[in-house]
């Protein structure tokens, strides 16, 4: 079986450069609430019909029924518009400063995000990771599909984290770089359905669907 790091120098070999979560922090926070069970291109086409609106300034003078029509393209409008204006209002508790978050202990800003409504643990790790630059390495279905088909047989996302950040750089860089790769992989071969012919993970994976 491949190492944490293995299956990352695989990943980069075949995906790399590495990317970045799109956007200035804010829209990181946004996106990451938008893009919940919608596709990135409607996450996209709303992101640039907003423009300059999508600053938090704009978005919490707006009510929730303002916003509405803004983000309808990325369905569920009426839920998501409530919980960008929660998670709007708990930034302005921060002045909006970025900075201001990031100095706080990770965890703590992490139990925060996960009382505000709409963000369970994978929204709420991708804004740590992406957004404020702490290493939570986000877990996704993509993720654990992949684990799972490459063999691995783990039970929960702590297992499945502590094998992904086993023997890797601990840092918000890594962890994003390494969660977008595989992102990069499953979407262009390893979703719902499978294209295994020249994956750079075909001599090892045991392609099994849990
Ligand atoms: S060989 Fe097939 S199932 Fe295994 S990781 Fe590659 S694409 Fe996915």
């Amino acid at each position: 079986m491949l190492t944490a790091q293995q299956i990352y120098n695989r990943l980069l070999d075949s995906y790399g450069p590495v990317q970045w979560w799109p956007g200035d922090e804010y829209a990181i926070m946004i996106t990451a609430i938008l893009v919940q069970n919608t596709s990135w291109n409607n996450v996209e086409k709303t992101v640039a019909e907003l423009g300059e609106r999508l600053s938090p300034k704009f978005m919490d003078s707006l009510s929730e029924e303002d916003l509405q029509p803004l983000i309808r393209s990325c369905g569920f409008y009426k839920a998501k518009s409530r919980y960008v204006k929660k998670l709007t209002a708990w930034f302005k508790g921060y002045d909006f400063e970025v900075v201001e978050v990031s100095q706080k202990p990770m965890l703590e800003v992490r139990d925060e995000l996960l009382a505000l409504p709409g963000i369970g643990a994978e929204t709420a790790d991708a804004i740590l990771t992406y957004a404020f630059r702490m290493p939570s390495f986000v877990l996704d279905a993509y993720t654990r599909r992949f684990m799972a088909r490459l063999g691995y047989d783990f039970k929960t996302d702590e297992e499945r984290r502590a094998f992904l950040t086993d023997g890797i750089e601990r840092s918000a860089n890594m962890y994003g770089w390494y969660h977008w790769l595989i992102l990069d992989h499953c979407k262009t071969r390893c979703g719902k359905r499978i294209k295994c012919e020249g994956c750079v993970f075909g001599d090892v994976c045991r392609k099994i669907d849990r």
